[in-house]
């Protein structure tokens, strides 16, 4: 079976544990520092700061930047569960409109009719590894002084016109076993503001300013060094990781002749977390994804539900008939597009998506 994520781990992220197994320091220390120091530079942001996971940055970036009750936040409703759940957890409200048919983000051009006196921010989602179209974005935080949190989970090392997706607002991370780059579990703020950056710090230990010393009420949100030292060797093979994907999805795009393949837009760089593509509809879905499976091909499904479709997220949520985002909920499906992949799972993806034509008409 060809899976459809596969952990790039090698000797270099074994003996990295091992050294910090043997140095007696497992918590939150120097590898922690040393990965915060690599997403500052990835991302060109004066502050980086790790947390335990991607969940977990997107909480506190919320809380730093002062959502709360009777917040309003605008994101889509076409995401991971927890893109959703950390603004409810947060106690705001999460405004949800719909997505662009062609990239699966948010659509810029509905986000205005959605904002409201209590809106306080736009919460992107660069979906797959694509980045939202952030000009726009942007342009109607400032005129009506929203602020910006991005979900970057799925999208580290892409850019947008060549700035670093989570540079724009505060960025937020994960470091997942099954994304780009991996802790096993992890995530990363990204900030050019210092007291937004202070504020994750102290929510992250406690609220602790100095042992012992609370300055706020906190969390035990921290990142170990065991977990940090595997991401700090798999953030030095990003480059590598994101060109084998990139040369990847150009083969996939290049030989798939059956169905609609990627866009991409001039001045986005994908990250290719997921390689997405489209069935007519939810019946074709289902036998592609089980035809490919007997040929010995894993799929995906992100996301086979709306975020509001789920009982205890509706109470929370405002937000309209998605009608976009609801059709391609019933369509998409992934294939593998990770570094592991060797030509001969190339060729073998492509000859099994293409003769899923004789069961499929499109
Ligand atoms: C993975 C992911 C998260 C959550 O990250 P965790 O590290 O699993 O907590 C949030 N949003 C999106 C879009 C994701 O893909």
């Amino acid at each position: 079976m060809i899976p459809i994520s596969s952990p790039q781990i090698g000797e270099e992220e074994k003996q990295a544990v091992l050294s910090v197994l043997d140095s007696g320091m497992l918590a939150q220390g120097r590898q922690v520092f040393a990965l915060e120091a690599l997403f500052t530079d990835l991302c060109h942001t004066r502050h980086a700061i790790a947390t335990s996971s991607g969940t977990s940055a997107l909480y506190l970036a919320l809380l730093a930047n002062g959502i709360g009750p009777g917040a309003e936040v605008i994101t889509t409703p076409f995401t991971f569960i927890a893109s959703v759940s950390a603004i409810i957890h947060a106690g705001a409200t999460p405004v949800l409109v719909d997505i662009d048919e062609d990239t699966f983000n948010i659509d810029p051009s509905l986000i205005e009719s959605a904002i409201t006196p209590a809106t306080s921010a736009i919460l992107p989602v660069h979906l797959y590894g694509y980045p939202c179209d952030m000009d726009p974005i942007m342009e109607i935080a400032n005129r009506h002084n929203l602020l910006v949190i991005e979900d970057a989970a799925q999208a580290v090392g892409a850019t947008y016109k060549g700035k670093p997706v989570g540079s724009f607002g505060t960025g937020c991370f994960s470091l997942y076993a099954t994304k780009n780059a991996t802790a096993g579990e992890g995530g990363m703020i990204t900030t050019d503001d210092s007291s937004i950056a202070d504020r994750c710090r102290l929510l992250r230990s406690h609220g602790m300013r100095s042992r012992y010393h609370y300055e706020t009420l906190g969390y035990n949100l921290r990142m170990s060094d065991i977990h940090a030292a595997i991401a700090v060797v798999q953030m030095g093979r990003l480059r590598e990781f994101t060109a084998k994907r990139r040369s990847n999805a150009a083969y996939l795009s290049s030989h798939i002749t059956t169905f609609p393949t990627p866009t991409v837009r001039e001045g986005y760089d994908h990250a290719w977390h997921q390689y997405t593509i489209r069935a007519p509809g939810e019946y074709e879905r289902g036998v592609a994804v089980q035809e490919l499976r007997r040929k010995g091909i894993g799929t995906g499904i992100f996301y086979p539900s709306l975020v509001h479709g789920h009982a205890f997220i509706h109470r929370a949520i405002r937000g309209e008939w998605l009608p976009v985002a609801d059709r391609l909920s019933q369509q998409v499906f992934s294939l593998p597009v990770h570094p592991g992949l060797t030509k001969s799972d190339l060729e073998q993806i492509v000859q099994a998506v293409n003769s899923l034509c004789y069961c499929i008409t499109t």
